[in-house]
């Protein structure tokens, strides 16, 4: 125990004083055990603290490093995810900018005024003029814009409800002039608060799509030669102006037109000829007609024209008069003047018809009707002209059918030589015997053949029906002459006949001079030289040639010359009036003409004795006629060929 008042240390002291004791005296016994065991018993406190002290040290400390691990584990992969995440929007960002550089589109930004605020270089290329020139502008305001209203109304619907648009095609002119047409589609962009800020697309140029798309458009609806609406247009257009007729009891004219020679046009100057000819019809037609007026092309040389308004007849008549006019001038080709005339067919809404086809095909029937009565003439459509077309399908439903169903039949005319008397050929002529008509003469059905696209399975059949009849006759024991058969001129352009020949002759076991083809002069100018190689082939097959109706056509001698044709046959119209002077100079010099040529003489249509002195001091080669013997059936010519 240290000495004084203040020795000791305060804890010491207040226990002390606590337990009554001093720190000079010395305590008895029980003091001391008392002061002992409040010692001990506070150490042993301390002690205790201590220890429970330590251990929630341990404890925190222990959860601390658990939790520190934890967290470090957390941010490796926090941080390993986030440069995962980087590299891969790296990449993806590295793609798209150099796919956006690599194609032809590009990516647009604007904003809520719908002006651009950001182009990528494929806009910039595409246009050729640097972005800044088109930043801070609207679609609308670049130069040259253009779009169609649908479209427009489109864009600017889908801009209003700030709703996606997909594929609006306008076009722009671009730095070096031209117009390019360009297809955007956009998205809105919104704010992290959900507020509209502009919208953000691509682009692509599609002008060769546009153009094209255009131009079919175009061609559709027009003719490219002429620029004249086409036949679709046309037919919408006659709809439209019969619905208006209907609603306002209106009238108005249709005109159906055909032009006259243009098949010749195209067969004598060629094809740029006849494109010339259509260019320049169509443009006087136009220039002829008032604005409100309709003329379309319907194709070939086919037009047409709707007179809409108030139209008596007389007018329509005065009309047509002036397209007539108009036409028939002639038109200069390379210096050389080209003619053509027109055949118009016209009807009236509402008096012919208030349906559009039915209108269609009486202007057609009128015009077909004004062609037979010599071309170059106004008709209009009569009840009558109704009959006959109705008619005219009735006989060519009849005609298919007569070639399986029978009712066409050959007669045959014997050719006679004028020296011996004996007969050098036999003519082949086709007869066809209409189940209510009765015979139906062969210029009419041989016409309506041609102009139905029949008239190569007519040429087939007579071919045929021929040389089985030769074939017959010699397994008879006769002995025919060389028969003549007749060629329409369609039969020659057509690549049928030299098949068709081969075919019969073969069929029928016969040699090529068996048969003999005529070619009237007509048919001769019309094939302009395209079947010289088809007649040379049929030569020399063995097949002859001659040449029928001479002196009814306008065959040039270099034509002639060029024919490989052994024969030529004098037209009855001269044969007919011999011995008349003009009659008989005409058919001396197409004799003489023949024998230049190196070919037979032969007379048509000889039926009396004195034409056939006449012929004979001509010294005509050949004669035919009903003086001489008229076409027979088979079977009647049969004893002909006995005598
Ligand atoms: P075409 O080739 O000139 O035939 C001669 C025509 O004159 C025949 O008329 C014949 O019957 C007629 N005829 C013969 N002798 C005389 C006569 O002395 N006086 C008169 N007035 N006429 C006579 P058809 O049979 O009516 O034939 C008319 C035309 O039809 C033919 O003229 C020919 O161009 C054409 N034709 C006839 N058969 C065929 C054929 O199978 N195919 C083709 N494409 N045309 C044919
Ligand atoms: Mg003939
Ligand atoms: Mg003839």
């Amino acid at each position: 125990m240290s000495e004084g008042a203040e020795a000791g240390h305060p804890l010491l002291r207040r226990q002390l004083r606590r337990l009554g004791l001093q720190l000079q005296a010395s305590p008895d016994l029980q003091g001391w055990q008392a002061f002992v065991s409040r010692v001990s018993r506070a150490y042993a406190e301390a002690d205790q603290d201590r220890y429970l002290m330590e251990r929630s040290q341990a404890l925190a400390s222990e959860e601390m490093a658990t939790l520190n691990q934890a967290l470090r584990h957390e941010r490796d992969l926090l941080e390993s995810r986030v440069a995962e995440r980087t590299e891969a929007l790296r990449r993806s960002e590295g793609r798209l900018a150099s796919l956006v550089s690599l194609s032809s589109d590009w990516v647009w930004e604007q904003d809520t005024q719908g002006r651009l605020t950001y182009l990528s270089e494929g806009a910039v290329l595409t246009a050729g003029m640097p972005a800044a020139t088109l930043l801070g502008r609207r679609a609308q305001e670049l130069d040259g814009f253009e779009c169609d209203d649908q479209t427009a109304q489109r864009y600017m619907q889908a801009c209003a409800q700030h709703q996606p648009f997909r594929d609006v095609v306008h076009g722009v002119r671009i730095a070096d002039g031209s117009l390019r047409f360009v297809s955007i589609s956009g998205e809105p962009v919104f704010d992290a608060e959900g507020a509209f800020v502009g919208y953000r697309g691509v682009g692509t140029d599609v002008t060769a799509a546009t153009l094209a798309s255009r131009q079919l458009t175009l061609m559709a609806r027009f003719d490219v030669l002429t620029g004249l609406p086409n036949r679709a247009q046309f037919i919408e257009e006659l709809d439209r102006v019969v619905a208006r007729a209907r609603r306002a009891e209106g009238q108005f004219g249709l005109c159906f037109i055909d032009l006259d020679g243009f098949k010749q046009v195209n067969d004598l100057h060629g094809h740029a000829a006849g494109d010339e000819v259509l260019r320049v019809t169509a443009a006087r037609l136009r220039e002829e007609l008032r604005q409100s007026d309709f003329v379309a092309r319907l194709g070939g040389d086919e037009f047409v024209v709707l007179l809409p308004g108030k139209v008596t007849p007389a007018g329509l008549a005065r009309a047509g008069e002036k397209m007539l006019r108009a036409i028939a001038q002639p038109i200069d080709f390379e210096g050389q003047p080209l003619h053509v005339q027109g055949s118009i067919g016209i009807a009236l809404y509402p008096e012919d018809s208030t349906e559009a086809r039915h209108l269609v095909e009486q202007a057609d029937a009128a015009m077909y009707l004004a062609k037979q009565e010599g071309k170059n003439q106004v008709r209009f459509y009569t009840g009558a002209l109704a009959r006959n077309v109705a008619r005219q399908f009735a006989m060519e439903l009849d005609l298919r059918r007569s070639f399986s169903a029978g009712g066409l039949e050959l007669h045959f005319q014997p050719r006679i030589e004028l020296t011996s008397g004996r007969m050098s050929g036999v003519e082949a002529l086709v007869r066809w015997e209409h189940p209510e008509r009765g015979p139906v003469p062969p210029a009419e059905f041989v016409l309506l053949a041609e102009e139905r696209g029949l008239i190569v399975q007519l040429g087939r059949w007579v071919l045929d029906a021929a040389c089985r009849q030769i074939r017959r006759w010699r397994d008879a024991g006769l002995r025919p002459p060389r028969c003549a058969i007749n060629l329409s001129a369609h039969q020659l352009v057509s690549d049928a006949l030299f098949d068709d020949m081969c075919h019969a002759l073969e069929r029928h076991g016969l040699e090529g001079s068996a048969i003999e083809l005529e070619l009237t002069e007509a048919v001769i100018t019309a094939q302009h030289g395209r079947a010289d190689a088809l007649l040379l082939r049929l030569r020399a097959l063995g097949v002859h040639m001659a040449i029928d109706d001479f002196g009814t056509g306008t065959s040039s001698l270099s034509m002639l010359h060029r024919l490989p044709a052994q024969a030529l046959k004098v037209d009855r119209s001269f044969v007919g009036r011999l011995p008349e002077d003009d009659a008989l100079s005409v058919t001396r010099g197409a004799i003489a003409l023949a024998h230049g040529l190196g070919m037979r003489a032969v007379a048509e249509g000889v039926e009396s004795a004195a034409q056939l002195q006449a012929l004979k001091e001509l010294s005509c080669d050949e004669a035919q006629g009903y003086l001489l013997g008229r076409p027979l059936p088979a079977d009647a010519f049969a004893a002909h060929l006995r005598s």
